[in-house]
């Protein structure tokens, strides 16, 4: 089964070999270099699927994309699918910063309740459902919370401020292992890898 993946990120593509190889055996993950689509969906969900539907109709082939990010409860779920973006430029030091300091604008007692969110989405043109290329998407969620100073050298982004539900450190503190068994990304593909093990045994 051959597959494109919609990031020009070859590390994504290795990872999601790793974790979707294992649910089916004899999937082909490929990189897809063609043009990268406006992201101007309203949901992670939408945008993942932006991504996919580009990524299928150039190739004519199944394609898979995610997007994610971090929603903070006493910011009514900013930055949400902005994250990348939070604090105007694509730093994650400064986007950690800009949380931190949106937190601390809104007081010392301010609920620093958090979720990772990661929507995983699948499109295959092979096959057609009422004219259109079928197409689903998983969303996975990783809840926690917003610490008071950044932890940890592991991880990216928003990592050395979040603390997972259940854990006392942050996921810059945790093994990658230890990360990609429990995030948000790990429970939406490991869904995803589900419906393309049934797909494949068809
Ligand atoms: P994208 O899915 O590559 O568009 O990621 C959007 C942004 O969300 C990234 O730039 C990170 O700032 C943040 N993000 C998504 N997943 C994680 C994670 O696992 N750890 C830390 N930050 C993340």
């Amino acid at each position: 089964m051959r597959v494109v993946v919609a990031t020009h990120n070859a590390h994504k593509v290795a990872e999601l070999q790793r974790i979707l190889g294992a649910h089916v055996p004899d999937l082909e993950l490929l990189p897809y270099d063609g043009p990268a689509p406006v992201e101007d969906g309203d949901s992670f969900a939408a945008n993942a699927l932006i991504k996919a539907r580009a990524a299928a109709a150039h190739t004519g082939l199944a394609a898979i994309a995610d997007d994610s990010g971090i929603s903070a409860d006493a910011l009514g779920g900013a930055p949400g699918i902005h994250s990348a973006y939070f604090s105007g430029e694509r730093d994650d030091a400064a986007n950690v910063r800009h949380l931190l300091s949106r937190l601390a604008a809104l007081g010392a007692d301010v609920d620093r309740t958090a979720r990772f969110t990661c929507a995983a989405a699948l499109v295959d043109p092979a096959e057609t459902v009422d004219g259109a290329a079928f197409e689903t998407v998983e969303v996975g969620v990783w809840p926690g919370r917003v610490a008071l100073e950044p932890a940890g050298g592991g991880g990216f982004g928003y990592d050395p401020v979040f603390v997972p539900e259940g854990l006392a450190i942050t996921s810059a503190e945790i093994s990658a292992e230890h990360k990609n068994a429990i995030s948000h990304r790990a429970l939406a593909f490991a869904a995803l890898a589900e419906v393309l093990r049934a797909r494949a045994a068809r």
